[in-house]
């Protein structure tokens, strides 16, 4: 009778059964229940903590560290156990509130965040519309009536940007006489250590009374974390023995991010499972690290300008005609720049801005650059490479839509018969 019955009647979704136990365990909102390789910071951590436990006013806390070292997952993991354990003590009371900050690009709205996760459902205050100090003053009313110690985390904290007040005002309330039942401690977590140095020496102070770096770790570090996940995440005799120490010493070399790790796991085992392959071996995590570094440059490229896409091209391209000349000076680089621009019907930047889209490319991690002496009375400069994959680096090029007078089809068979993919 309805047409749509034979849709409907169609399978589309069936569950899949292979490769996977529960690959919800590999996706980064997934809090383990253990940790690895954290021993010293945990331990750190847990002192600094324990004033809370005392019953004392507590630290202020920064926590600093590249992206993927376990920063959220320590932080989480500890203040679940302070707050489990603050339950024997019937004199204490103790509440923690976690904010991402990486939306929340003012002290405005961190305050309004704060409030709305401080209140019931049903009494949210809306996101606009109230002075600074109004929301301030909800937030210190809230605050004293929760009352005991009051752990706030703002983790990516440096996406407040410069309108950081709140990183004053909060520290401060009671000594202002802002709360009176409440302690307040700050944990400020941030990928980004130079986010200190821009900070009011007074909120420097206060901020980071304590302090807490999270090194890189290695691949060994990178074996257990990855190991311990894998056990809850595959089935049984899934996973042959190469895939872990691949992913882990590829996830060190890099940036020894245990998320890259976690990451290169899941999409070897997505590849096997796509194509109903029973095991996942060397070949999906290669493959997988294809994939995910053409997905990385993808997105940085999308921020950059046409000159910035341009500047790679010029950079694979002299990489393409002449393989033995790499690293590249960046006066081979602009020339090669020039002759591109130029065919496209434009004018050239200057060799400075040049420059600038060189040292982005490189801060991406899309080119690598090192720093050259000539020696004496020679001076510095520098010589690049191109740091992703020439397949990643070609196929971000042909996505980008370059102009069409550029012959991107030649430069892949090019880059083929040169044996550089
Ligand atoms: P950061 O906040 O420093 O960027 P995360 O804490 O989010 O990093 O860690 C990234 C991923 O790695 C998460 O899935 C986390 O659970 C996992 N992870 C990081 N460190 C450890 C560790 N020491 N033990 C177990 N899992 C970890
Ligand atoms: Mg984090």
């Amino acid at each position: 009778m309805y047409p749509f019955f034979h849709w409907v009647s169609m399978v589309l979704f069936e569950r899949s059964e292979e490769i996977f136990q529960d690959e919800n365990v590999l996706h980064d909102d997934y809090q383990p229940q253990s940790l690895e390789e954290r021993d010293e910071e945990v331990e750190r951590f847990t002192a600094y903590l324990q004033p809370v436990i005392n019953g004392s006013q507590p630290r202020h806390i920064f926590l600093y560290g590249k992206t993927g070292v376990g920063k959220t997952a320590v932080t989480k993991y500890l203040l679940q156990h302070l707050e489990q354990d603050a339950t024997q003590y019937d004199d204490l009371q103790v509440q923690s509130v976690y904010l991402n900050c990486e939306d929340l690009t003012s002290s405005y709205r961190v305050a309004v965040s704060l409030v709305n996760d401080l209140r019931a459902p049903d009494n949210q205050i809306s996101r606009t519309g109230y002075p600074l100090n109004a929301v301030y003053d909800m937030l210190w009313e809230k605050l004293d009536e929760i009352g005991g110690t009051i752990l706030i985390v703002l983790d990516e904290v440096d996406y407040i940007g410069d309108d950081d007040s709140i990183l004053y005002q909060l520290p401060r309330a009671r000594s202002n006489g802002k709360i009176e039942n409440a302690r307040i401690g700050i944990i400020g977590i941030s990928n980004d250590f130079k986010f200190r140095e821009k900070l009011d020496p007074h909120v420097e102070d206060t901020l980071c009374e304590r302090e807490l770096h999270f090194p890189p770790y290695d691949a060994e570090d990178l074996r257990n974390i990855l190991q311990k996940r894998a056990e809850l995440a595959f089935d049984d005799n899934v996973l042959n023995g190469d895939v872990i120490p691949l992913c882990a010493a590829f996830a060190a070399q890099d940036k020894g991010s245990a998320r890259q790790g976690l990451d290169l796991l899941l999409e070897a085992g997505d590849l096997a499972r796509r194509r109903s392959d029973q095991q996942v071996t060397e070949p999906h995590v290669r493959e997988a690290k294809q994939l995910l570094e053409k997905q990385r440059i993808e997105e940085s490229m999308k921020e950059l300008t046409s000159h910035g896409h341009l500047t790679l091209l010029a950079m694979v391209s002299s990489t393409v005609s002449d393989p033995s000349s790499v690293p590249l000076q960046k006066r081979t680089i602009y020339e090669k720049y020039c002759d591109l621009v130029h065919a496209t019907d434009r004018d050239p930047l200057g060799g400075r801005a040049f420059h600038n889209h060189l040292a982005e490319l490189s801060m991406l991690g899309i080119l690598d650059r090192r720093k050259r002496n000539e020696g004496r009375g020679g001076g510095i400069y520098y010589e690049y490479k191109i740091d992703v994959s020439m397949e990643a680096a070609i196929s971000t090029l042909e996505h980008l839509h370059l102009s069409t007078e550029l012959n991107l089809e030649s430069l892949r068979e090019d880059a083929k018969k040169q044996e550089l993919m």
